[in-house]
């Protein structure tokens, strides 16, 4: 497509085109240079604190307002706004002379220095404690708050690095795009932009630079974002989005390749409303339903009758379509208070996952429980998969557990490299498996994936990723099982095709991203994606992985990635 004008490029993690105005994300409001001690600390404590009871408010009323995933986020952070322990470092700092909003960012730093080190989910905060810092920094000032500011044209927001908190909370009606300068292919944001449709770029360099007002155009597939693009451009892209629209329209029903090879279309999860939202469309039932995104603020466990009052409302949308959840996935990135053992030196590398299960397996022994009574309850086609599965033991251990709680099928996510090399034994104590691609890239190329600047390691075309996976396949076959896909990578039209060819049954993702994939399948013959897949084993980089795949591609597909 001619694009005559500047063209930078992120990576796209979102599909689909847009063209609009930015707004710029109001960035934080710094404490002034020296500024002087109160004269009364105590009561320029009892100030703080209103400021941080009343940011706490703002993000309750907000949460009041917003959907499931958003008012668990909104709820967490506002939990953060009154956290005892902020507040007894702030009085420390006060009392050591410092003025009231030096003092906030002082223990701020402390706090997130600590949450760092911590690592994983706990790192993640950092980005929400350091929201709750900028709003109460800015209200003491008497400033408006940082973050989105009010628009009212359907706009593209722009941002150094978006909260969740501030992506689960956006209007998509009103977002045409979301660009940040940070953030990685598997950030939470990449995850909820996907999961509401929104076309999104990340790690576009000098995102922030581009002024309020100005015209982008946003490819959230390629990545390129083009700043004031030409009349002519703008028609392309959205010529593109169009086209692509109407192509997308014709392809219905159950994945299947061109000559009929059934490949499973199915919808990543992360609770009730986004099983109604998955339910209503194209998709035949549900590959990963992460349990630990409903209980992510939660202090205390869930009761039975919680538990089984949730996965009911999950499974009945569904009807008898296929809904394959996950145990709790606590942890590392996703650690679940009630389920915490305390720090841990790697924790990506620490007890989580099944692991944890194992450690509380009280909590396991509830969950499937749960799972048993909503199945018999409903008529989906249930089955449990387990989180970070690493041996054949493991999974001989979970399959029984599973089974003894009357649930029919049994399987194992393949996320971490060992269960990969050693699947035909790991395969052949379950029903079925599904490929962790997030994770596996993580753990196969040792690059944190909340690390948005390793994305080129993280990339799920590293063909050192994918001979793991055609590894993994292999082994499910020895074992006469199915294998299927549940991360980001499922959801890559032109990826799928190697997966299909690597020899994988069903492929999970956002549903927004189901109908590209279903229309790429469509198009070709499994010959061809066994090629594709022999062509990307055979590459030495990524990026010459993706372009060999490229050129087998069919161009109906081609002209719309
Ligand atoms: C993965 O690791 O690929 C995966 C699907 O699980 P999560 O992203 O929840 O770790
Ligand atoms: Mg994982």
């Amino acid at each position: 497509m001619s694009n005559p004008t500047e063209t930078p490029r992120g990576i796209g993690v979102s599909p689909g085109a847009a063209v609009g105005p930015v707004v710029q994300v109001r960035g934080p409001v710094r404490p002034p240079d020296n500024e002087p001690a109160p004269a009364d600390p105590a009561a320029e404590h009892v100030r703080i604190k209103e400021a941080f009871e009343s940011v706490a408010r703002t993000l309750e009323e907000r949460a009041a307002l917003a959907d499931e995933t958003a008012q668990q986020i909104l709820t967490a952070t506002a939990l953060i706004a009154r956290d005892k322990g902020l507040q007894k470092a702030i009085g420390k700092e006060l009392a050591a002379g410092k003025g009231p909003t030096t003092a906030v960012t002082a223990a701020v730093q402390t706090y997130a220095a600590q949450f760092e080190a911590l690592g994983g989910y706990f790192a993640e905060r950092v980005t929400d404690l350091k929201d709750v810092r900028n709003r109460a920094v800015a209200r003491l000032l008497g400033k408006e708050d940082p973050g989105v500011p009010e628009f009212d044209v359907p706009s593209v927001i722009v941002a150094h690095d978006l909260a969740p908190a501030e992506t689960a909370t956006l209007n998509p009606s009103m977002v045409r795009a979301i660009i940040t300068e940070a953030g990685g292919r598997t950030s939470h944001t990449a995850i909820l932009a996907a999961q509401m449709g929104i076309p999104a770029v990340v790690q576009l360099a000098g995102a922030t630079a581009i002024a309020a007002g100005t015209m982008v155009a946003v490819d959230g597939d390629s990545g390129e974002v083009t700043i004031d693009p030409s009349a002519e451009y703008q028609r392309d892209i959205i010529g593109k989005r169009e086209r692509r629209r109407a192509a997308l329209a014709g392809s219905a029903g159950p994945g299947r390749t061109k000559d009929g090879y059934p490949v499973m279309l199915l919808a990543n999860i992360g609770g009730v409303e986004d099983a109604v939202s998955a339910a209503s469309q194209d998709v035949e039932g549900v590959g990963l339903f992460r349990t630990e995104f409903v209980f992510l603020s939660r202090d205390t466990a869930p009761t039975l009758a919680e538990q089984t009052e949730i996965y009911t409302k999950v499974f009945e949308p569904f009807g008898s379509r296929r809904v394959v959840v996950r145990t709790l996935d606590a942890g590392a990135d996703k650690p679940l208070a009630f389920a915490d053992l305390g720090p841990e030196e790697n924790p990506a590398l620490g007890k989580r996952g099944l692991r944890l299960s194992a450690l509380r397996p009280d909590l396991l022994d509830v969950q499937l429980e749960a799972l048993g009574v909503a199945a018999k309850a409903t008529a989906a086609e249930v089955k449990v998969m387990a989180p970070m599965v690493a041996t054949a033991e493991e999974a001989a251990w979970f399959a029984r557990r599973v089974r003894e709680n009357g649930l029919p099928s049994v399987g194992v996510m393949i996320e971490v490299p060992g269960a990969a090399i050693a699947a035909r034994h790991v395969m052949a104590e379950v029903d079925f498996g599904s490929l962790g691609t997030n994770d596996l890239a993580q753990y196969t190329m040792a690059a944190d994936r909340m690390e948005g600047t390793l994305s080129d390691l993280l990339d799920p075309w590293q063909p050192a990723v994918l001979g793991l996976i055609g590894t993994a396949c292999e082994g499910a076959k020895v074992a006469g099982k199915p294998m299927g896909v549940c991360g980001e990578a499922g959801g890559d039209a032109l990826l799928a095709l190697v997966l299909a060819g690597l020899g994988v049954s069903s492929l999970s993702m956002a549903p927004s991203k189901v109908s590209i994939v279903r229309y790429a399948l469509g198009l070709h013959t499994m010959a061809t994606c066994h090629g594709m897949a022999t062509a990307a084993l055979d590459a030495r980089t990524a990026t010459d992985a993706r372009n060999a795949v490229l050129a087998l591609a069919h161009e109906d597909l081609t002209a719309l990635l």
